[in-house]
């Protein structure tokens, strides 16, 4: 365990911690651990992990709670897009199972196309090992770690907020709630009740020398099977492919059938299926509250996915990293709460989720016309690959159309929320 400052001592950087404890003695301190902590972060996915290791980077003492132990199963693709290869402070090059850059895109079901990009478009980890890395640079970082810990509940106080597990319960100036979809520190601050959400149905298969050959740099994608938007995948990694579907909520109970025609249609042979399960993937509505006193939601747990795509981890890195500077702020004294972290995530995240939301209402619409553009039209294919892969943003796109560029405003918002009935 790294050595930690003793209570009361004061942060790096001028930190000091700003507890002003009625019971010093009480819960105040881990027994366990022999330490006192300025801030808890809960669930240790990349949101949380990203924002205690800035925390810790900058002197403050942090506890991570994670429910699981490591190498723990997370249901994701474990696609990361060049921009969040960008975001993550740490060399990635020993996690990367595959880089792709070639598509393989079938609308409905029917005959597929091929189209490739000059630079690579995703970056492909299995994420049990993604995640273990993050927490452990992380607690080399200085963060102490405390998994097979689930937190039970939170409660806020004017000057601590207080985080309980089975056996204890600590107190801290401020926490981050990174647990996830249906995270307990959401449900304990009645934050979030009002987000929509996408379901995906995630499957391992390991196929045939052969097809894993086949498939090296390559993604496949299925187009306008679902209604109300989403899609089906198939993502490379070493040893396996990984295959599923996702689209707002009423399609639930299809996508299973969905991805088993998906995978049938891919002619995959001698394919096994590892493991398989559904999750959800939470989406904000515009101005949902994120943060209540002393204590923030981050990444899934805020509801910060791209509806467009289902792309969440960016976005937890990114609010993370957001999560950790308005801590700093809180413990050093410049602000009594946290509510200028969910102004910054209005401010510097939501404007290019919302923006999302609306350009792939064109795609519900016309899902042909979107595949045809992507098949036929060179400036429509690159535009979206510089979008994906974070080379513009949507509002940049939207300023290309000049004195058109309000007409995005004008499409409805694709937010999770269900309103057709399943699959064409
Ligand atoms: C099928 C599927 C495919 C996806 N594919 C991609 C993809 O290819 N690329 C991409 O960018 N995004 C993808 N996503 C989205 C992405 O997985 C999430 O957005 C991302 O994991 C969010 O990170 P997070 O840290 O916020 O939450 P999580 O990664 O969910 O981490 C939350 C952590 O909190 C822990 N936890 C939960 N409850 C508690 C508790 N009570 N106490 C302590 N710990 C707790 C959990 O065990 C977990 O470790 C996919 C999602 C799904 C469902």
């Amino acid at each position: 365990m790294p050595a930690l400052p003793l209570p009361g001592a004061t942060l790096a950087h001028g930190l000091r911690p700003c507890l002003e404890f009625d019971d010093k003695n009480s819960s105040a301190w881990c027994s366990n651990l022999n330490c006192v902590f300025d801030a808890a972060v809960v669930g240790a996915g990349p949101a949380g992990s990203m924002a205690a290791y800035q925390l810790a980077r900058a002197g403050v003492r942090v506890l991570l709670l994670e429910k699981e132990t490591a190498p723990r199963y997370k249901p994701c693709a474990g696609g990361l897009t060049p921009k969040t290869v960008q975001e993550v402070p740490f060399d990635l090059d020993d996690l990367v199972e595959d880089v792709c850059q070639d598509f393989q895109v079938s609308l409905r079901l029917g005959q597929p196309f091929r189209r490739r990009y000059p630079h690579p478009m995703v970056y492909m980890v299995m994420r049990d090992r993604f995640d273990q890395y993050l927490t452990e640079r992380a607690v080399q970082a200085g963060v102490v770690l405390r998994d097979g810990s689930p937190a039970t509940g939170v409660e806020l106080r004017p000057v601590y907020a207080e985080v309980r597990t089975k056996g204890d319960t600590f107190r801290v100036a401020a926490l981050v709630g990174a647990d996830g979809a249906n995270g307990v520190v959401a449900r304990s601050l009645g934050l979030g009740s009002d987000f929509h959400h996408w379901v995906a149905w995630e499957s391992e298969v390991v196929p045939d020398d052969v097809d894993l050959e086949r498939w090296r740099g390559l993604i496949g994608i299925d187009l306008g099977t679902l209604r109300g938007g989403g899609y089906a995948w198939v993502f490379p990694k070493r040893d396996l492919l990984s295959v599923g579907a996702g689209g707002c909520t009423q399609v639930g109970r299809d996508l299973r059938g969905y991805c088993d025609r998906f995978v049938a249609g891919l002619g995959l042979r001698s394919a096994r299926a590892l493991r398989q399960r559904g999750h959800l993937l939470p989406i904000r509505p515009r101005g949902s509250p994120i943060q209540l006193g002393r204590a923030l939601l981050a990444g899934d747990a805020a509801g910060l996915v791209d509806a467009s795509t289902g792309e969440g981890i960016y976005w937890a890195v990114r609010s993370g990293k957001l999560a950790a500077s308005a801590v700093l702020e809180l413990l050093a004294g410049e602000i009594q709460d946290l509510e200028s972290y969910e102004r910054r995530v209005d401010d510097e995240l939501m404007p290019e989720l919302l923006a999302a939301r609306r350009w792939v209402s064109l795609y519900l619409w016309a899902p042909a016309l979107c595949s045809l553009l992507i098949h036929r039209s060179d400036p429509f294919w690159q535009t979206i690959c510089m979008l994906f892969r974070g080379d513009q943003g949507y509002q940049d796109v939207a300023r290309l159309l000049g004195p058109l560029r309000f007409l995005p405003s004008l499409l409805p918002e694709v937010d999770g929320k269900a309103r057709h009935s399943a699959m064409r």
